[in-house]
């Protein structure tokens, strides 16, 4: 018997592809929080042995296989069948065709973003418009639209962890938050046209994913080491691809650098840089203006598309929207040898767990700017001290991610027959109440900040004071 809230029951099997750091997170959460799912009904199947011990505390099947395109339908056919689960945490390997396969089995999938086979992040081949987010985003899409009545099909939720994820629940919070602040009526929004008109009513511009990490590791980095709160491959594939933003309608001219697509929605370009090598400024209550990392995310694409507001066919507001990733210090540091390196691994790497010093946390939100009141920042401040009283195997950046990964779970149980579904098409009240026990202090707060605001001028900029929320004045 436990003393926490059991949200779901859940009678088939679970099968996680992928036992990384989220994996061993959410482990422990899913057998706290879904009833009725038995540890004898759980298999991992995953590239290497790292996550053994951790499986094997919790009684659950551990299987060293890694998926391939020409082996992932004999591994996991005899595991998946109607009403069961298939939990993609996972690198390397295809979010499409997994999503494809779960459909066919009948079974309920989720996942935290859209990954191709192996070195499909890096492949230079091909157009960096095809390694963009948007390209993948899009491509998974479009299952929407094969075969018959695809909406009755088996829940499959795309990009369902922290950041893409539980930030689009943030945002809807912090629209209503604004609203009531500013005075404007927003009733109760349901559809996506609801949302998207009360982001143009309250006049938001911009959305950053705005996060600064500041846990320290008690052994520090070494030279030739990558060190990183959370999967280290998983950053170095999303840092190396191009940077990527959802492009508002407010923005007056294009990057130099800014390139768009000829196909989908237009809701985003990219630039013809990696994004572990583009920076932006942003600002978190804790942190003040930091700049971060624009690492290429798929919420930046999603909650831009969402939010667009149109005239028939004509695009009449959306907002701008990216990400502003301040890692850890020590991460920071690993970016920017791994950069040095022309873009190759270091030959070690450590994703930090025990070894992190008290102290530090993740803060983690939106900053939903442009509207009456400047800007407002909403999201989760989480130290490493508190996450540790919340749950084994995480750190305050994981638990971030492994708490969005259960909601996502609950929801996907509790509404098992929606398709394919992003976290901007979920009932964000319902993750949001599953999520909030383990994300510390939740905090909504004002600035008078913007990228404008004393600012030192070392050298002359082209700047444009007419409208701070500008991407040129927002990009470093
Ligand atoms: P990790 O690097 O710690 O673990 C990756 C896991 O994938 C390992 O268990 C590895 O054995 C397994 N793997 C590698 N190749 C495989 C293959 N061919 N077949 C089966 N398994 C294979 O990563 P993590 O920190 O646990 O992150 C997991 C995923 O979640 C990554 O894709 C990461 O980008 C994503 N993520 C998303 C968010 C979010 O907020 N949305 C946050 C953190 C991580």
């Amino acid at each position: 018997m436990t003393n926490h809230t059991v949200h779901t029951q859940f009678s088939g099997r679970l099968v996680f592809v992928g036992f990384g750091s989220i994996g061993r997170g959410v482990l422990p959460l899913i057998l706290r929080h879904i009833g009725g799912l038995t540890s004898d009904r759980i298999t991992i199947v995953t590239a290497d042995e790292a996550g053994i011990g951790c499986a094997a505390d919790f009684g659950v099947k551990y299987v060293v296989q890694p998926i391939k395109p020409d082996n992932y339908r004999a591994v996991l056919e005899p595991l998946l069948g109607p009403g069961d689960f298939l939990l993609n945490l996972s690198v390397d390997v295809s979010s499409i065709e997994l999503v494809k396969f779960a459909r066919e089995r009948g079974a309920l999938y989720l996942d935290t973003c859209i990954e191709p086979w192996a070195g499909g992040y890096v492949d230079t081949a091909v157009d960096p418009a095809a390694r963009s987010n948007y390209a993948m985003r899009h491509a998974a899409l479009q299952l929407r639209h094969d075969g018959a009545d695809t909406a009755s099909h088996p829940t499959a939720v795309l990009t369902h962890g922290a950041n893409p994820g539980l930030v689009s629940h943030f945002l809807k919070q912090a629209l209503l938050n604004i609203a009531r602040d500013t005075g404007v009526e927003a009733g109760e929004p349901t559809s996506r046209e609801d949302w998207a008109n009360l982001a143009h009513k309250l006049g938001v511009k911009v959305v950053h994913v705005a996060e600064r990490d500041t846990q320290v590791p008690s052994i520090p980095k070494k030279v030739g080491e990558f060190v990183n709160t959370w999967s280290v491959d998983g950053f170095i594939s999303e840092g190396s691809q191009p940077a990527e933003l959802g492009w508002g309608t407010h923005e007056k001219s294009l990057p130099p650098d800014g390139r768009t697509h000829n196909f989908g929605t237009g809701a985003a370009i990219y630039l013809m840089q990696p994004g572990a090598a583009t920076k932006v400024r942003t600002w978190a209550p804790k942190a003040g203006h930091i700049h971060g990392f624009l690492i290429t995310h798929s919420e930046a694409i999603s909650i831009s598309d969402y939010y667009t507001v149109r005239d028939g066919e004509q695009v009449v507001y959306r907002p701008t929207c990216h990400y502003s990733y301040h890692p850890s210090d020590s991460a920071v540091m690993s970016i920017h040898e791994f950069a040095g390196r022309n873009w190759r691994d270091q030959p070690e790497k450590r994703i930090l767990l025990n070894e992190i010093l008290p102290g530090g946390m993740d803060e983690l939100g939106v900053l939903v700017a442009g509207h009456a009141k400047n800007a407002y920042w909403y999201g989760s401040q989480l130290s490493i001290d508190e996450a540790r009283e919340l749950a084994p195997y995480n750190n305050a950046t994981s638990l971030q991610v492994t708490v969005a990964v259960l909601s996502g779970m609950v929801w996907a149980i509790e509404n098992p027959q929606r398709g394919l579904v992003e976290p901007d098409e979920m009932d964000y009240k319902r993750n949001l109440e599953i999520c909030l026990p383990y994300l510390g202090k939740v905090v909504g707060e004002y600035t008078d900040w913007n990228p404008l605001v004393d600012r030192a001028r070392l050298f002359p900029e082209e700047l444009d004071t007419s409208d701070p929320w500008q991407f040129k004045n927002v990009r470093v």
